[in-house]
């Protein structure tokens, strides 16, 4: 289970608001893309949802349960970030299982579930080494192996390939979309790039200036923006 509610969502910052009312139903297991100008909000808007930020008002619920009072490592939500964030001085398989070890699993199940990440991104040769000896897509499946043994609900993904060049970013996003077929989990990736987008989403989520400008999948907006901004990100001719 991993479905999502956002009930009027509001963050401010001081006096600038941020998200500015924000509604939003996210089904269990669906991949769910937000799309939108730089500085609209999308990253809060995430780190909302992983309790990282407290909403101003509104409330966040999984599975129908309000988490507002919930702590984020306790909400089921795994983040992957553009940056890897990922320890130097441990190895490939420490980095992967740290979160577990601090969660007080025992050592025999965390090898178990870094070995099933691990073969999941053919990461298997690599786990006895440090992230300065990976490259960078090397070091994002890093980062979405540590995500995957926590056997998450919920997927964030901030912009998750934007440090990748391009033919990583093909690659990296084919097995993003393959993890998502895999584990059944509800995903819900931000994302600059078109392309990205209309492939990996079951639903794209637009946004600008703190509001939702459409929601709907990639033919629905495509085919019927509901306005020009709409149109204009999705690169439809109207
Ligand atoms: P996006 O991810 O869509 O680029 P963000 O959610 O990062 O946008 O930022 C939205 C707006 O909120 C920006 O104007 C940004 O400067 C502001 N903002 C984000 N985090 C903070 C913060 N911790 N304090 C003050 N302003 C912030
Ligand atoms: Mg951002």
């Amino acid at each position: 289970m991993g479905s999502l509610q956002l009930k009027t969502i509001r963050k401010a910052f001081g006096s600038h608001e941020v998200l500015k009312g924000i509604d939003l139903d996210v089904k269990d297991g669906e991949f769910v893309i937000f799309v939108g100008p730089s500085g609209c909000g999308k990253s809060t808007l995430l780190r909302t949802i992983a309790g990282l930020e407290d909403a101003t008002s509104g409330s966040v619920q999984i599975d129908g349960v309000e988490v507002g009072h919930v702590a984020p490592a306790k909400r089921g939500i795994a983040m992957v970030f553009q940056s890897y964030a990922l320890y130097p001085h441990l190895t490939v398989k420490d980095n992967m299982g740290l979160g577990l070890k601090q969660a007080g699993v025992p050592k025999a199940e965390i090898e178990e579930k870094v070995a099933k990440a691990a073969g999941m991104l053919s990461l298997e040769p690599y786990l006895a080494r440090r992230p300065a000896e990976l490259s960078g897509g090397q070091r994002q499946r890093v980062a979405i192996g540590r995500a995957i043994v926590r056997e998450p609900k919920l997927f964030l993904f901030d912009e998750p390939l934007s440090n990748l060049d391009a033919a990583l970013r093909v690659n990296t996003r084919l097995e993003i979309a393959r993890l998502h077929r895999s584990l059944k989990a509800t995903m819900i990736y931000v994302t600059h790039d078109q392309v990205e987008a209309m492939t990996l989403a079951d639903k794209i989520v637009v946004l600008n200036a703190g509001w939702i400008e459409q929601v709907g999948s990639p033919m629905e907006l495509y085919n019927r923006p509901a306005n020009l901004f709409v149109a204009g990100f999705i690169g439809s001719p109207q």
